[in-house]
């Protein structure tokens, strides 16, 4: 079965895997064609009798026993090495992403490799204020003109800014284009389809890993609107299916490492939030298709290991795992869930917005010419976004820094809430306060989150989809974040200055806070990430991870699931489902009903006017015919039927298991030639002496075929493939073979019934 080796993994033979790289241009995934379909039963029967034959063999030996010790363990060895490579992995690219960023605006006289926070540690000018200014960091204007202020300052420092950029996310883009074109995007969508049984070739490779963790870092550093969380899903996955060749166990079983790769990405969101148990429930409501239970618990332990990983490499400075760690000082009103509920509303509106736009601006560049320069299109909006971020504080540091800042109790607005105070007496460490000025004029403030929040709405829509490794996390959490704080200030200005209205009663009381807008942005960000996911618990779960904020599950709920209502009411995909079906990957949607009433025979091979079924008999062919007709077809199987009269059912052949077994009969058998009978019966005639010998091919033969009537309505039928996870299926009549359905006949059809065209390339 060596087939099974090398569908998925990039193969044996790494340099030949570059050749084929650099020889091809970009692959135009998309067609149903690129795509092997797995058969998650044949899978999990072969699982259940490799287990059968170590049981029994166990009882023989001291070393089978053992043998079949190691192999029960070698599951949860697997995850604890798959978290421990995906942790360092994310270690690795937080801490280069973190300082790549910040050389965007200057540079360490003590270390180059030190970035500006851990630059200034090693100052001991630094006062607490200021944690950012000390004299070792020297911003480029310094170091090429001499000068700090002033417009030619400015001027030096935006024009590094952009140059950096610039560079930064050509490499991104080149690398990609060059060596491994599926490391663009986020990989979401292309990992629910492998999930739900396709086999991508090369997806999950080594060569994507390299290349995807390179320019992720390139990209997240380039400023352009995006966040490394889902393209740290796509990495995990890599790790996990890399992994998996060193046991036998999962290279050789599809459905088993289709298990790995459900834990994988539980540990992508792991190390990418630093939200375990959000990271398994993300893999269970999002990305799996087959989700038994003991997949979750060993989801949880390589989070778990995952965790522990980043942690201990501690790449944000801070002993902390979350990265936006918040800590508020007054309690939420009821009455605040109304605003609540409209962030809700506005994160639904928002994810339907920008699923509609991204769709329409993705289905743009694969239609038009726009898709024909990949390199240009990323130059061109890395230089839109560089020169329009540069001027406003708020886009001009890193997104997530954004949003930390956002989700801050601190005021943005008011001198009077001095953020040390609050920072120092709830124990904070410096990293996460903001290092605004907190005397910064309030209108301003607000002018500039108004403006980001335009910019950020604008250009994600155009930013998601380009040939760099692109997440969308972190952009839809800050464009809720701005629009959460803005809702909190003006909600706060409101209560403060009617704190004698009925409704305000008691919510400012002196010396503390009315409300919290940083709890407003931090709903804010549920809500848009929601709508555009259109993920829920899993949402919630991470977002109370991501902030240590437990106590506001309640308002973190209501807006999740205020937007994801908005949104479902507007259109029914999230963002992942959109591009899969963009992009016309093969993916059975276990979500969506198929209310058509047609029946098993409008949908089975061959139709009316085509050639009859290809069959084999059970004892009336030769080596040469079987041979022919595996050169003449391509299907991948073929149904074994007692007589071409008859058309009685006995069983289903794999391709791969024929050409493979004929190939070593004539290997290695004696007196095995073309004109060799082949047998799938048990009982094989007597043969005159003179005959060559026979073949006998009972053993690859599948006894127990899943069949269905050409009456039963195509409803059930669609029901069994996803419950079940066929391949195929085949079609009798009064007991007579009459065709054969597979996975992507259905795929087909279901779009047709959608009047969508089933065989292009672009699925809408
Ligand atoms: P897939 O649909 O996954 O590409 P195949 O390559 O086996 O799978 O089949 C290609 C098409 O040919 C499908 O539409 C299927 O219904 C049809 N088909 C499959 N096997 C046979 C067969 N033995 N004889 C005739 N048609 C077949």
């Amino acid at each position: 079965m060596e087939g099974y080796s090398t569908h998925s993994g990039e193969g044996l033979n790494g340099t030949s895997k570059l050749m084929d790289f650099l020889d091809e241009p970009v692959p135009g995934v998309g067609t149903y064609e690129d795509f092997n379909t797995i058969d998650w039963v044949r899978e999990k029967s072969k699982d259940r009798d490799r287990h059968r034959e170590i049981a029994s063999k166990s009882k023989e030996s001291t070393w089978a026993l053992i043998h079949s010790v190691s192999d029960a363990f070698s599951g949860w060895l697997l995850m604890l090495l798959v978290g421990l490579m995906a942790g360092a992995l994310a270690g690795g690219i937080d801490i280069s992403a973190h300082w790549m960023t910040d050389l965007k605006e200057g540079v360490c006289l003590v270390g180059f490799w030190f970035n500006h926070e851990h630059c200034c540690w090693t100052s001991n000018e630094t006062t607490f204020v200021e944690r950012d200014k000390c004299p070792q960091w020297k911003s480029w204007a310094e170091l090429i003109i001499g000068q700090s202020e002033g417009p030619f300052a400015y001027i030096m420092n935006y024009l590094m800014y952009v140059s950096w950029a610039l560079l930064f996310s050509f490499l991104a883009v080149s690398l990609v284009r060059s060596f491994a074109p599926y490391a663009c995007g986020s990989g979401i969508p292309e990992i629910k389809t492998i999930l739900s049984g396709f086999i991508i070739r090369g997806y999950l490779g080594k060569w994507t890993l390299m290349i995807k963790t390179i320019t992720l870092v390139l990209a997240v550093s380039s400023g352009l609107s995006l966040g490394k969380e889902g393209p740290l899903v796509h990495v995990a996955c890599c790790c996990g299916n890399i992994l998996c060749h060193l046991f036998t166990k999962y290279r050789k079983n599809e459905a088993k490492r289709r298990e790995v790769l459900s834990a994988a990405s539980a540990v992508g969101v792991s190390v990418a939030f630093g939200a375990p148990i959000g990271g398994v429930l993300f893999s269970l409501e999002e990305v799996s298709y087959y989700f038994p239970l003991k997949t979750l618990w060993r989801s949880f332990f390589a989070a778990l290991v995952a965790a522990f990983t980043l942690r201990s490499i501690n790449p944000f400075g801070n002993s902390r795992l979350v990265l936006f760690y918040v800590e508020f000082h007054s309690p939420w009103h009821l009455l605040e869930l109304v605003p609540f509920i409209m962030l809700g509303i506005f994160g639904g509106l928002w994810g339907a917005f920008f699923i509609r736009t991204n769709i329409a601006w993705c289905r743009r560049r694969k239609t038009t010419k726009l898709g024909h320069y990949p390199v240009l299109e990323v130059l061109v909006v890395t230089a839109v976004t560089a020169i329009l971020a540069f001027p406003n504080d708020y886009t001009r540091i890193s997104t997530s820094e954004l949003i930390s800042e956002l989700f801050n109790d601190c005021g943005l607005l008011d001198s009077s809430k001095l953020c040390d105070y609050v920072s120092l007496n709830s124990s904070k460490s410096s990293n996460e306060l903001p290092d605004r000025p907190a005397n910064q004029n309030v209108y301003t403030a607000l002018w500039q989150l108004a403006l980001a929040l335009i910019f950020k709405v604008l250009i994600t829509v155009v930013t998601f989809g380009m040939k760099v490794p692109s997440g969308l996390f972190i952009p839809s959490m800050a464009v809720g974040a701005i629009a959460g704080r803005l809702l909190g200030v003006g909600m706060e200005q409101l209560a403060y200055y009617h704190h004698d209205w009925v409704i305000f009663k008691g919510w400012c009381s002196p010396g503390a806070d009315c409300i919290t807008p940083g709890l407003y942005a931090m709903v804010g960000a549920a809500a848009c990430l929601g709508g555009v996911t259109r993920m829920t618990v899993s949402l919630v779960v991470i977002m109370f991870e991501l902030t240590g904020g437990l106590e506001y599950i309640v308002p973190l709920m209501a807006a999740a699931m205020t937007s994801k209502w908005v949104a479902d009411a507007i259109g029914r995909e999230g963002i992942y489902d959109a591009h899969i079906r963009l992009n016309g990957y093969p993916f059975l949607e276990a979500k969506e009903e198929f209310g058509h009433k047609t029946l098993a025979m409008d949908v089975m091979r061959p139709r009316r006017n085509d050639p009859p079924l290809t069959v084999l008999t059970q004892d009336s062919m030769k080596v040469e015919d079987v041979e022919t007709l595996i050169s003449e077809t391509t299907y991948s199987g073929f149904p074994v039927v007692v007589s071409h009269e008859s058309q009685r059912l006995v069983g289903f052949v794999l391709r791969r298991d024929l050409v493979i077994s004929i190939e070593n009969a004539r290997k290695r058998q004696d007196g095995i030639v073309s004109t060799s009978n082949i047998y799938f019966t048990e009982y094989i005639p007597p043969l005159p002496p003179t005959s060559p010998a026979t073949l006998k091919l009972r053993g690859i033969m599948d006894l127990s075929p899943f069949t269905v009537t050409d009456h039963t309505p195509m409803e059930i039928v669609v029901d069994i493939f996803r419950k079940l996870g066929l391949r195929q299926c085949l079609v009798t009549h009064n007991g007579r073979l009459l065709g054969i359905i597979t996975k992507k006949d259905i795929l087909k059809h279901m779009a047709q019934m959608a009047n969508r065209d089933p065989d292009s390339i672009l699925f809408n």
